[in-house]
Order: structure tokens, then C-alpha cells, then sequence
């Protein structure tokens, strides 16, 4: 059975024991799941070492220390310090709004191991918000963490850029049909693998300058977790092709490529804005060049080729950020050089 693109989707059932059992019937949408967590016999093998992976990259905020950042905040520059907190502020409703969207999700995923990668998902997305609230307990006094969280009421150019990505999360909620939902399995991609990327590269950019260390090895624990969410949403759009090849027409196909490239048009815009040009390390034109590289690799994940011509390799003058961000490089302290995977709870005091 093939959806039509406005055949509205059926909610997955809490409890269905005449659901199928054999695993060539299970389908990402549009199944009849048992619901029943059966993750002995798996459809999707990518699964398995997206959940090892997933679950090696647990990671505690609190265990970085933010001490050093406590004494730069007040030195950095205006230009500095504004755009640090215009970037946390925007990071806090990009989590915020993942972890709220990915259950409604998840309600129309019919192949359950993959409603197990949304879940850890939604978790890793609840511990990013978590880490921002410790570095803004940390690095900044109580009016200031206030003027952060909610900048959005008093900065326009914050309030349209989250409008936009509110807006397309919000179709969903209006309008349940297939289109829609691939639409916002789109969006879900563009956020992870383009919208974090002029922050990151902020925060990476101030470590190399010496400055806000532990901000940027939080954001590198994070960068490690949105690699594995654009995997897992990458991987779902794929296996929509081979499973419902009628959702990706050619004028859906050129939908979801209008959709990346306003994004990516949003993303340098925002990065122009927040930057401005008084970034020391790092200027618009260096975002610009970035963003695109990072348009070209997505499209052509997706199996559908370039977006921009001239942007097909990674722009040396950026080869910084990749060291920042490469996950092999993150599970050693990149500024303590010893291991800091998780593997001990020595940590943790039982205090109940
Ligand atoms: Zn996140
Ligand atoms: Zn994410």
C-alpha cells in the first residue's frame, strides 16, 4: 500500500495485537505496527549502529568546566558578547523546539526501532536545552540569563527567523497529510545540518581565540549529538524514497529544494546579523562560503546533487571548524587531552 501526498496519515496505535509481525511488512509510515518494541528483528540496519553510537555519545554538561568563561564574559568585546548571547538565544529555541516537535513525529512513525532513535533523540535534544540554562547559570547574572533565554520579544530579526521555522513545525500540527509530513522532515533536516552551524562556528571561532573555552566544549558535545540527528533524518528521508517513491515528484523534489535553499539563505543572513563585522576570526563573507559548502553536502546526501556550483569542497579558510566539530576528535578533551567518554559513574553522588 502507497499514500497519496493528501491522504492524511493514521496515528500509530498505543496497543493493536492484529498489528504485523513479519518484518518485511514493517514501513516508516503508513503501517500496521503491533507497537510492540521488537528490536530483535529490525527492518533498518543502519539502526543498530545509529542506537550504539547514539547512545556512546551520553555526555553530562556539568562535567565541563566553565570557570575560565566566567572570567572572559565580562571582557569580551560589545560585538563579542552580543553576539554570543543573540546565538545562545537562538540555540535555546532550536532545542527547545525539537524536543517539543520530534513526539509529534514519532506518532506517525510505524516502524517502532526507529520511534526508539526519536525518543533518544528528544532526550539529547532536552539535555542541549539543559546545557545552555548551566552556561547561562555559570557565565551570567540572573536579569542578563532572562534578556537571553527570551530575546526573541525585543530582537525582530530573532523573532521572524523563529516565526519561520515555528511556522513550518506548525503546518504539521494543522495539516497531518503525507506532503506536510515530509515537508516537516525537511525542515527537521535543514535545522540540524544547516540552522546550528553560524553558532557553532561562532562559539569555535572565540575558542580559537583563547576565548570561552568550556562554552565552546559544550557546543562540541552538542555538535557531536545534531551529527547523529541529521543522520537518523537523512536516513528516514531515504528510506521514503524506496518506500514511497510517489512522495518525491519532481515537483515535491523541487518543494524540498526551495525549502534548503531559503534556509540556507536564512542561515547567512542571520550570520551576517548576528556577526556583524567586528569578529575578529570570523566575517559574513567566511559564513556565506560555509553555509553553502554545508547546502551542497545535504542536497547531495539526499541523493540529489549540488546546489551551488562553486561551493563543492569545504573553503580553506574554514578547515578550523571541522576540527572543532569532528566527532572522532571529540571524544579525547580537546583542551584537557584525556579521554572523557562515559564510562564510569564515579561522577554521579546518590544522594537520595
Ligand atoms: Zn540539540
Ligand atoms: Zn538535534
Amino acid at each position: 500500500m502507497t499514500l497519496s501526498e493528501n491522504q492524511p496519515l493514521i496515528k500509530k496505535p498505543l496497543f493493536n495485537p492484529d498489528g504485523d509481525i513479519d518484518v518485511l511488512d514493517r514501513r516508516m509510515i503508513g503501517g500496521n505496527t503491533t507497537n510492540l518494541n521488537d528490536f530483535n528483528n529490525m527492518k533498518y540496519p543502519w539502526v543498530s549502529s545509529w542506537y550504539r553510537q547514539a547512545m556512546n555519545n551520553f555526555w553530562i554538561p556539568e562535567e565541563i568546566n566553565l570557570s575560565q568563561d566566567v572570567k572572559d564574559y565580562p571582557n569580551l568585546s560589545d560585538a563579542e558578547r552580543g553576539a554570543y548571547d543573540k546565538i545562545l538565544s537562538f540555540l535555546v529555541f532550536l532545542d527547545s523546539l525539537q524536543s517539543a516537535n520530534l513526539p509529534n513525529i514519532a506518532e506517525y512513525i510505524t516502524a517502532n526501532e526507529v520511534n526508539l532513535c526519536l525518543s533518544i533523540q528528544a532526550f539529547q535534544e532536552s539535555v542541549h536545552s539543559q546545557s545552555y540554562s548551566y552556561m547561562l547559570d555559570t557565565i551570567c547574572d540572573p536579569a542578563k540569563r532572562n534578556e537571553i533565554l527570551y530575546q526573541w520579544k525585543t530582537d525582530e530579526h530573532l523573532l521572524a527567523r523563529n516565526t519561520f521555522i515555528g511556522d513550518l513545525y506548525n503546518e504539521f500540527q494543522e495539516n497531518r497529510d503525507a506532503r506536510t509530513f515530509l515537508r516537516v522532515l525537511m525542515a527537521n533536516f535543514i535545522l540540524e545540518g544547516v540552522y546550528f552551524y553560524s553558532g557553532f562556528m561562532f562559539f569555535y571561532n572565540l575558542a580559537r581565540m583563547g576565548k570561552m573555552p568550556g562554552s565552546a566544549q559544550e557546543i562540541r558535545y552538542i555538535n557531536r549529538d545534531e551529527n547523529t540527528h541529521l543522520w537518523l533524518f537523512r536516513s528516514i528521508i531515504l528510506e521514503l524514497q524506496k518506500e514511497e517513491p510517489q512522495l518525491f515528484s519532481s515537483e515535491n523534489v523541487a518543494m524540498l529544494r526551495e525549502m534548503l535553499e531559503e534556509g540556507v539563505r536564512q542561515e547567512i543572513a542571520w550570520g551576517r546579523y548576528v556577526l556583524g563585522d567586528e569578529i575578529p576570526g570570523l566575517t559574513g563573507d567566511m559564513v556565506e562560503g560555509y553555509i553553502k559548502y554545508l547546502g551542497n553536502l545535504r542536497w547531495s546526501s539526499l541523493g540529489f546533487g549540488q546546489l551551488y556550483e562553486d561551493y563543492r569542497t569545504e573553503p580553506a579558510d574554514m578547515a578550523w571548524v571541522s576540527q572543532y566539530s569532528n566527532a572522532n576528535m571529540v571524544k579525547t578533551d580537546f583542551f584537557e587531552a584525556k579521554s572523557t567518554a562515559y564510562a564510569k559513574s564515579t561522577a554521579l553522588v546518590d544522594d537520595l
